[in-house]
């Protein structure tokens, strides 16, 4: 049997990974339209070592994965951070990460008194006696921003949901869906509805926060879980290793533009040769709109809906990290005057191997879904406004501490947007797949764009796809 794969991202490799572990005998080719595998996952070779200028952590409370690298004998190259805090900015000062909050969302005004003002801790403490929020258990899904706007103020919003969601979606939370973003909050809206209980905001934040300390207490004392994992020598490792182990012939520089269904099988246009039984798209969802248009002419629109949110990376390497904050990173309050930067993470202080290379690394983070026009600004200009908002925000000089290298690395289109509406699009596209024989859609936009969700639906349609 031959399987063909468009896309050798992390879904098209481990897809491929998966085929070839479960099936050894199929015959496994990944086409790839850039000159190197990995697609956001990308490690750059800094004279002091390999960087990641994509992602550069995966979420190690997911079991999964960390028992997915340790399959594929990585366990011992998977590194922990620091655990120093990571800081806020806003009104032209930083401020520490309120404790007890989902995702930036409190469940009482003293949680946040010092990033509020006196009139939203109010209003936090008061949502409860507001009306209800109309929620249909399983159904509803509603912008995240526009709930929290409109149960606690802007402040919330712009202070704290923004910047923990604009993180992971680059997006503001007004353009996310909460089902879609924050399951667990939706899940506990869905268990107040259906016991008839009123659903609130602060309540259901409560409920959660609750059941976190109560999981808490079950461990010993000094339990602190590990949030985050990364790789030693970066992302490189994972993606090399899913090359090589998967046993696929890699085709690079090799852009699929259609794909044709024939008696015999599938033909691939732009690349590839003869007939191919199976076929896996783990291209981004506009790319997936186009190249099944001909074989599942139903999914075309779905994918096409799926919008997509741009940014780039600033990765700089300065001599000397003196008088850089003792911190992980600072995030920065949406439409904060004076400073364009969304983020800066001191990778250097969040990740100890890093560290120990001596002088600081320092990711800049720009842009944002309906805020990208910095993505296109000349390498030049971006690195000068990275080192005026590393200086204006933490007063570190990064040129008297020596700039001893940069690396500027633009993602458009780079992450999905899980807006209100996305897990309506992603069911359609599900639904035309299973009624489609022998092809299988994978990518961060259908079950999460985080490394393990990534790896666990390639995976799983891996599995669909040779059953
Ligand atoms: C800046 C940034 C930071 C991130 N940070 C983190 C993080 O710290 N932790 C985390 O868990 N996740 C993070 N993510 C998310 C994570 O990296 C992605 O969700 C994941 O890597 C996506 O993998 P994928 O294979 O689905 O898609 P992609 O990586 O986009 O792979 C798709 C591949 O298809 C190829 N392709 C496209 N069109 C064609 C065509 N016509 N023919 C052939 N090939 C084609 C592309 O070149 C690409 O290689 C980050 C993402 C970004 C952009």
């Amino acid at each position: 049997m031959r399987v063909a794969i468009i896309g050798a991202g992390l879904s098209g490799l481990t897809a491929a990974w998966e085929i070839h572990y479960q099936h050894p005998g199929v015959e496994i080719e990944i086409f790839e339209a850039a000159d190197r595998i990995g697609g956001k996952l990308y490690t750059v070779p800094f004279t002091a070592g390999p960087t990641d200028m994509g992602a550069e952590a995966y979420l190690a409370i997911r079991v999964d994965a960390t028992q997915f690298f340790t399959q594929l004998g990585l366990r011992d190259e998977l590194v922990k951070p620091s655990g120093l805090p990571s800081l806020l900015y806003f009104n032209d000062a930083v401020h520490e990460m309120p404790r007890n909050t989902v995702m930036g969302i409190p469940a009482s005004g003293s949680t946040v008194a010092k990033l509020v003002d006196i009139h939203t801790q109010a209003r936090i403490d008061d949502e409860a006696d507001q009306p209800g929020i109309a929620w249909v258990a399983g159904v509803t899904e509603m912008s995240l921003g526009g709930l929290v706007r409109a149960r606690y103020g802007d402040q919330i919003v712009d202070r704290l949901v923004s910047v923990f969601q604009g993180g992971v979606f680059s997006c503001i939370s007004d353009d996310l869906g909460i089902r879609a973003t924050i399951p667990q909050l939706a899940q506990t809206f869905d268990d107040m509805a259906s016991s008839g209980e009123k659903v609130t905001l602060s309540g259901a934040v409560n409920r959660i926060l609750e059941r976190q300390k109560a999981d808490h207490t079950k461990h010993a004392k000094n339990y602190r879980p590990q949030v985050f994992g990364a790789f030693r020598q970066g992302y490189q490792q994972l993606y090399e290793t899913l090359a090589e182990q998967s046993e696929a012939t890699i085709h690079i520089d090799a852009f699929i533009s259609g794909v044709a269904k024939k008696s015999q099988g599938f033909v691939l246009k732009g690349a590839g040769s003869g007939f191919y039984d199976r076929i896996l798209f783990a291209t981004p969802a506009p790319t997936t709109a186009m190249l099944v248009k001909d074989i599942m002419p139903a999914a075309e629109a779905p994918l096409k809906a799926v919008k997509l949110a741009s940014s780039v990376v600033v990765g700089m390497k300065f001599a000397s990290d003196e008088g850089l904050p003792d911190n992980s990173g600072i995030l920065v309050a949406t439409n904060e005057p004076g400073v364009k930067a969304k983020a800066f993470t001191f990778s250097s202080k969040k990740w100890p191997h890093i560290g120990a290379r001596g002088g600081a690394l320092v990711r800049a983070s720009f842009g944002r879904f309906g805020d990208d026009e910095i993505t296109r600004w000349e390498e030049d200009a971006l690195v000068d406004q990275a080192l005026d908002d590393l200086r204006t925000i933490t007063g570190f000089d990064g040129r008297a501490a020596g700039l001893d290298e940069i690396y500027v690395q633009r993602w458009f289109g780079g992450l999905p947007v899980y807006s209100p509406t996305h897990l309506a699009t992603v069911a359609e596209i599900e639904a035309v797949v299973a009624d489609t024989e022998d092809v299988e859609i994978a990518g961060s936009f259908m079950r999460g764009v985080g490394v393990p969700a990534v790896i666990a639906d390639a995976r799983a349609a891996a599995h669909r796809l040779l059953k």
